[in-house]
Parts: C-alpha cells; structure tokens; sequence
C-alpha cells in the first residue's frame, strides 16, 4: 500500500478510536471531540466510521432502533455519528466515511463473481481485511493531514474482529509513528463500595490486546472525574504512560467535551504519538470557545415541540434537536424540547397543549403511522398562529392540511399513504407526469432550489440560490401550485427548472414554513441554519408576546 506524504514530509496521520466495556460510552462524540481539537491546531481533519453490522449502509434501518440516518452532500446515507463529526469538524464528509461490513463483503463478494481474485480462495484474511485498508487508505488520499477512523461496537463482539485486525495491520502498512490507537472504556462507581472501578478497563485492554492492539490512549468515561491515584493504577495495569489516560467525565452539553479533553491533553497526547510538532501546531480554541460561552450563557427557556411517529428514540431526530439548539444559543435561549408523539394528537395532545409551546417541529419521517396526528398538529398551529417549521414528511403534511382545510379538498393526500386519494397534492414525480412506471426512486443529497424574491425563506436565507440536502421519493404536485398560490400558501423556492417545489410558506402567519429538504444536516453550532433560526426567532417573539423580526443570519454568524 501507498501512503500520501503531505507538506512538510509527514505521511497522512490515522487515529483509530475503539471502545470497550459497553456501547453508548460517547466514542463518536469523543472521536469528533478529538477532530475538533486537531483542526483547531491548524491541521486537516476528517473522520470515518466502520459499522460491525451486515446492513450496506443505514439507509433501510429502522430509525426507532437505529437512530436517524444522516444524509451527506453526495447522497450518502450514513449513520448518526457522521452528523456528530460534521458538526464537530465543520467539515463536509462523503459516503466515503462510512463503511459497514455489509459494504464491505457485497464488494468483495461482487469481485469474487467478476472472477477478480483469480482463482483465489476468499477469505476474511486477507481478502475483506485488505478491502477495509483499502478504505481508510483512500480517505487519506484526499489532503487530510490526519483521518480519524471510530470503530463501532464494543471490543469482543464477534462481529468486530475483522475491523479490529484491519486497523492492527493498519500500523505495520502506515509506519509506526502515523498510527495512533485510542481505546474508550467505563470506570463505573460502585455505590455501596463507595468506589469507582478501573477491572472493566483492564479487561477491555487485555481484550484489546489479544487482538494484537497496544492502546497508546485510553479515555476513562466516567460520571465523576477519576482521582491521579485511579489513573496511575490504569497506568500501570494497561501499560500506557500516566499523560495518556485521559478523563471524560460526564459534560453539562455535548459542546463541553472538546474543552475537557484538552484540558486533560488528549490532542497533546495524539500529537506526540504521531510525531506532530505542538509548536507548529498551537491550538486556538477561541472559537469553540465562544459556543461553549453561548451554550451556557441563555437567559430564558422556549418550548419547541417536536412531533414525530419516533420520539420515543430522540436519536431518530438527532440533527432536527441539536439544530434546534444551535439556534437557541444563538438568540441566548435554553430550547426545552418536548417530544409529542404524533399518534397521540389530537386526543391525548390537544389545542391547548400545542398552543403552550412556543413554536413546532414536524420532522421528516416514511409511511402512514402518525400522520394524521401531524395534520391536526399543522392545522392547530396555522389556525392559532403557533411558529411552525415542517421538514420534508413535515412540509408534505402541511400542504395536505392547507389542502384539505383551506382549498376544501376534503381528500386531499399524498400517495404514500393514499394511493387511491382524488387529490394527490403530494405525489411521486412519474405519478405526477403521468408516467406509468411507480418505481421512484429516491432523491438523495445536496441539491440546488431558487428561492422567490421576498419572500420569507428567501429573507431568512440572506441569499437567492441554497443547496439543501435530500432524502425523499414524494414532491408537492406542481398541478396544485396555482390554486396554493391564489389561497396564501405561497411556494417560495424551487428547483432551477422551476418544476419541483422546495419551499413552501404562508406570509400572513408568525411563522409557518416548510422545507422538502433536510436543513438539519447543515446546522453547526456555531452557524445556526437559516431556518431554525427563523423559527427560533419566532418561537422567542411569541413567548415574549411580541412580534416576530427577521434577524440576519450574517449577522449571527459575524458575532460568533
Ligand atoms: N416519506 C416522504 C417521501 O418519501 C418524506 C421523506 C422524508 O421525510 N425524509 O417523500
């Protein structure tokens, strides 16, 4: 294998993050913490995910037990933690940075039917090993001066080996000095002991290294910050220097955990193991800095209600809540969200809750469960002036509801759940030009819309052309457009060609927007979205009482 030399003589750096002891300890966030870090000493960052799982990508996965997928510029479908590392890097990833082992095997499976391998037997080694390497090399080819690599799932799952063996030959193929392995563990505290507990840590490295992996880093995730004493004592038993176990104790905010694990000199630690000179790279953190400032510097709370068919699974929503806080601690306000499930409205979640919120979410979602709930929801905030901004499924509701109750087209539906509905407002693309053949296919990833001269989202946007990322089959029917218009729902932004409607909104409210992308995708928190800022904004006139304004989101971005 080859490797990039970059600048200065160095080869492509590669950081492997695995963890131990149990799932959900915070490896992406710890990883994209990590990425933080090092972009903020000047250096090129990006990040990769390998899934365990036999899925080619998350696409299909059910997001009540997966989480969200999150959809990258090309029209990846990836797993949660790529919107993590994107909001962390600030840097826009591809489907590239994500491999599963289902990818992973139809590739070398489609190689072994093209007659590729020659005869060969296929094997797990060296056959799928060298297709993972092969991966992660290929990232480095693209002027990153340092790839992070998360390994999901935990070490001992069966699944796990095969990446855990690539990232081992990794060291040998990259050099000694551009390989550096981080291992993320759980120090419980005991309380009738009184104690915290460093054996799952010593397990989980004596796993680790009977996979022929030495840690250089371990991270110890705790929910209190673990004594020097524990430290020399992991130190000892998992032979790593005292500096190189670092401590994530559990953090206020999720935005919290770069500045901690600075401060316990993880990136220090990273640096050095991969021979990168500190001095060359100084950290400047003013930036993030100045986030960590405005997360904890709100002065008031506002409710924003969140209504979807997956809301007992926040993480289905993952992008839509964390954009909902960036916008939130850009006009200084705490955003409780409440999470509704759309099945239970209108009869458990009725007018006088919804009208308690300051302002609604209706994110993007497939299929027929909860969508009535969401059309009452809709019909409810357009009627009692409640800030509503609808994503996607959300925006497709919206018009069904404006349809049905303001155009009186009592059966009005989108096909999705109404294949037979007199009124398809919302339809597939071949349905709408009359084509014979259903097979939609989705549309997936970024894609350009022209937003209307004065019109809100145009306002809000600051700008006449946006690129939004996609993940839908349905379109508003363009046949329905001038009946819309005539009536006040005004369709603000299409696609260059003008065929496809993007955008849609009613001036005459605080705030009802809709949007058939997914903008949640491309919040970062220290760059709210346009759009849940608006939202915000409005949530926040209506708690005070006031009338909403428009801010500039320039002037957001300028004083961050
Ligand atoms: N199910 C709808 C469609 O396919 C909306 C998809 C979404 O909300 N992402 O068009």
């Amino acid at each position: 294998m080859e490797f990039r030399e970059y600048g200065d003589g160095l080869m492509t750096k590669f950081v492997f993050v695995t963890g131990g002891v149990s799932s959900s300890l915070g490896k992406g966030l710890t990883a994209s913490s990590l990425g933080r870090l090092l972009k903020s000493r000047g250096l090129k960052v990006t990040m990769c995910k390998l899934d365990p799982y036999l899925n080619v990508d998350p696409g299909t996965m059910n997001p009540g037990e997966h989480g969200e997928v999150y959809v990258t510029d090309d029209g990846g479908e990836t797993d949660l933690d790529l919107g993590h590392y994107e909001r962390f890097i600030d840097e826009s990833l591809s489907k590239m940075s994500n491999t599963t082992t289902g990818s992973v095997y139809s590739n070398v499976i489609a190689k072994e039917r093209r007659g590729d391998y020659l005869g060969k037997t296929v094997q797990v080694i060296p056959h799928i090993t060298d297709e993972i390497k092969e991966r992660i090399r290929r990232l480095g080819t693209l002027g990153a001066d340092v790839v992070i690599v998360e390994i999901g799932g935990t070490v001992g799952d069966i699944e796990i080996v095969p990446f855990i063996e690539s990232i081992r030959q990794y060291r040998r193929d990259a050099g000694r000095d551009n390989v550096c392995y981080v291992h993320l563990t759980l120090v419980p505290y005991l309380a009738p002991s009184g104690e915290q507990k460093t054996k799952p840590t010593q397990h989980s490295v004596t796993e680790l290294r009977s996979r022929g992996i030495q840690p250089d880093i371990i991270v110890t995730r705790s929910d209190q910050p673990i004594s020097d004493a524990l430290k020399r004592k992991i130190s000892l038993l998992c032979d790593v220097p005292l500096s190189a176990v670092i401590s994530a104790v559990d953090a206020p905010s999720i935005y919290d955990i770069p500045i901690t694990l600075h401060h316990e000199g993880l990136d220090t630690m990273v640096c050095n193991t991969l021979g990168i000179d500190l001095e060359q790279y100084p950290i400047d953190l003013s930036t993030w800095q100045e986030v960590v400032r405005r997360v904890h510097s709100t002065n008031r709370t506002l409710r924003i209600g969140v209504i979807g068919k997956y809301v007992s699974m926040p993480d289905a929503y993952l992008s839509v809540a964390e954009s909902i806080r960036h916008a939130g601690f850009a006009v200084g306000a705490t955003t409780k969200i409440e999470w509704l499930e759309a099945e239970r409205v209108p009869t458990e979640i009725d007018v006088d809750r919804i009208r308690q919120l300051d302002g609604i979410v209706i994110p993007g979602g497939f299929g027929e469960r909860g969508v009535e709930g969401m059309i009452s929801a809709v019909r409810m905030a357009r009627e009692f002036d409640v800030p509503i901004l609808g994503i996607c499924l959300g925006m497709q509701v919206m018009v069904v509801e404006f349809a049905r109750h303001v155009l009186g087209l009592s059966d009005a539906h989108s096909t999705e759940i109404s294949a037979t509905t007199s009124e398809p407002v919302i339809a597939l693309m071949a349905e709408q030009m009359d084509i014979t053949d259903m097979g939609g296919t989705m549309r997936l990833g970024a894609c350009p819309a022209m937003l209307e001269e004065g019109s809100r989202v145009a306002e809000m946007y600051g700008t006449s052309v946006v690129s939004e990322r996609h993940r839908h089959r349905y379109e508003f029917n363009s046949r329905y457009r001038q009946r819309f218009e005539e009536t006040g729902m005004r369709c603000s932004g299409t696609s260059p060609d003008g065929r496809l409607v993007e955008f849609v909104e009613i001036a005459s409210h605080s705030f009802f927007v809709g949007t058939q992308a997914h903008p949640e995708f491309k919040s970062r928190p220290d760059r709210p979205h346009p759009l849940f800022l608006g939202l915000v904004q409005a949530a926040s006139a209506r708690a005070e009482g006031r009338e909403p304004h428009i801010i500039d989101p320039s002037s957001v971005n300028a004083s961050l």
